[in-house]
């Protein structure tokens, strides 16, 4: 059964790609052939700076801008050469990411990601979590970063439109805009163990 196994394997490496033009992988194979589809990218300092879709991984590596990291466990027959599948890419030239790029994208979904999905007044993890202005808008609260935390339901009722300090519900952690790792956990519903050493270092 495992020799069995072993020779369907080689054949799967082996197969031709039916629909290349060129010379070069046909990215689409590649991304068909990729679980999650996604590639990491990794800046020159290592950081992960976003999730690029497998074509784009493969202009980046053929153009020598990215570097190979990690690769799939399949590799793709072209006429010049195997081609491996790009899981995690490292950018050659370190690229200035500013912070203001991730200000504009408040989602209830990243407020939660960058929380851990974890109530910031009480602790409670799971269950039905919303959002919540620390300073609410109608006492002259603004919707940035730090100032919406996640809150259980029952927080978020419990506090109301009251301030912090008037009721004693301050957050754990003080918010802030979260880095890009977040990002990346948002954007992809499954992070691939592979990713997770750089994501973790980052974190
Ligand atoms: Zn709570």
């Amino acid at each position: 059964m495992g020799a069995l196994a072993s020779v369907g394997a080689v054949r799967e490496q082996l197969r031709p790609v039916a629909s290349h033009r060129a010379s070069e992988p046909d990215p689409n194979e590649l991304a068909a052939r990729s679980p999650a589809g996604r590639v990491l990218v990794l800046n020159a300092s290592f950081e992960p700076i976003n999730v690029c879709t497998v074509r784009r991984a493969t202009v980046l590596l053929l153009k020598a801008r990215a570097e190979m990291i990690e690769r799939g466990p399949l590799g793709l027959r072209s006429e010049r050469a195997l081609h491996d599948r790009p899981v995690v890419i490292r950018l050659v030239a370190y690229v200035r990411i500013p912070r203001d790029v991730h200000r504009r994208k408040i989602t209830r979904k990243a407020v939660l990601a960058r929380d851990s999905w974890t109530c910031q007044y009480c602790g409670a993890e799971r269950g039905a979590l919303t959002v919540d202005h620390v300073i609410p808008r109608s006492r002259g609260g603004e919707s940035v970063w730090e100032n919406i935390v996640a809150s259980c339901a029952p927080c978020n009722r419990r506090k109301g439109n009251r301030l912090p300090r008037e009721i004693s519900m301050h957050p754990r952690t003080a918010p802030r805009a979260p880095g890009p790792t977040v990002f990346i956990r948002v954007a992809s519903p499954r992070i691939p163990a592979v990713w997770e050493p750089y994501l973790a270092q980052a974190a």
